[in-house]
């Protein structure tokens, strides 16, 4: 039996933390996909304006859907980024991933339409960054905010939150859980920031890096 080869995979971790948001503490298997145009300063995963210089260094290869598969150590797997909803082979992920029933979810910035339609067991975490993005001038696609299982904001000032409240109010009273993520590098700062949005936001809730306290990868 031949398997279809999955391109552009910058990293599989068989075995780690869902870190974040509405799964924390789930063991998972993390995939990420190679490349990224949205360009946050704060990029974590080499897509920032600054490290595009050293994409090239970045790992970027293909594997056959089963020897992708036979390393998944869960049956939960996140699909992050890179930006997901770039990747040309993410519909055909997601169909295998699926058929071989592993629960699918991806992280994405929003700044390209989802499949929802045709995906609507796959768990959808939106963490938009139209307003920091550096290279793209667009803003999060509509279907997201209505469609998104969770939203994620990552806050390094008020003014991300600011730019964002209307909508997120309206995702919050269609039921979709709201967790605001103080940027790593500012931790302390924008905590403080977060507690004060939250004093008015009752329902919504603080969301950090668990994966990176516990030093997992
Ligand atoms: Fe990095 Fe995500 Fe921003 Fe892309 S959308 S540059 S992967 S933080």
């Amino acid at each position: 039996m031949s398997f279809p080869v999955i391109k552009n995979i910058q990293e599989i971790i068989p075995l780690t933390i869902q870190g974040e948001g509405y799964h924390v503490g789930r063991s998972c298997s993390f995939i990420r996909l190679f490349g990224c145009p949205v360009g946050c300063w704060f990029c974590d995963t080499g897509y920032s304006p600054s490290d595009r210089k050293h994409l090239s260094d970045l790992p970027r290869y293909s594997l056959p859907y089963n020897t992708l598969r036979d390393q998944l150590k869960s049956k939960f797997v996140v699909i992050s980024g890179g930006e997901p909803v770039y990747h040309p082979d993410l519909d055909l992920l997601l169909t295998t991933l699926i058929k071989d029933d592993f629960e699918v979810a991806i992280e994405t910035s929003g700044a390209k339409k989802f499949k929802f339609e045709k995906f609507p067991r796959v768990w959808v975490t939106l963490s938009p960054k139209s307003h920091i993005s550096q290279s793209l001038n667009q803003d999060v696609e509509e279907s997201y905010w209505v469609r998104s299982n969770e939203i994620k904001l990552v806050i390094s000032e008020a003014s991300d939150f600011e730019y964002y409240e209307e909508l997120l109010d309206q995702a919050f009273q269609l039921g979709t859980p709201i967790y605001l993520q103080p940027e790593w590098s500012k931790k302390e700062e924008s905590t403080q920031i977060i507690l004060k949005i939250l004093e008015r936001k009752p329902g919504w809730k603080i969301s950090f890096q668990l994966h990176k306290d516990l030093d997992l990868p």
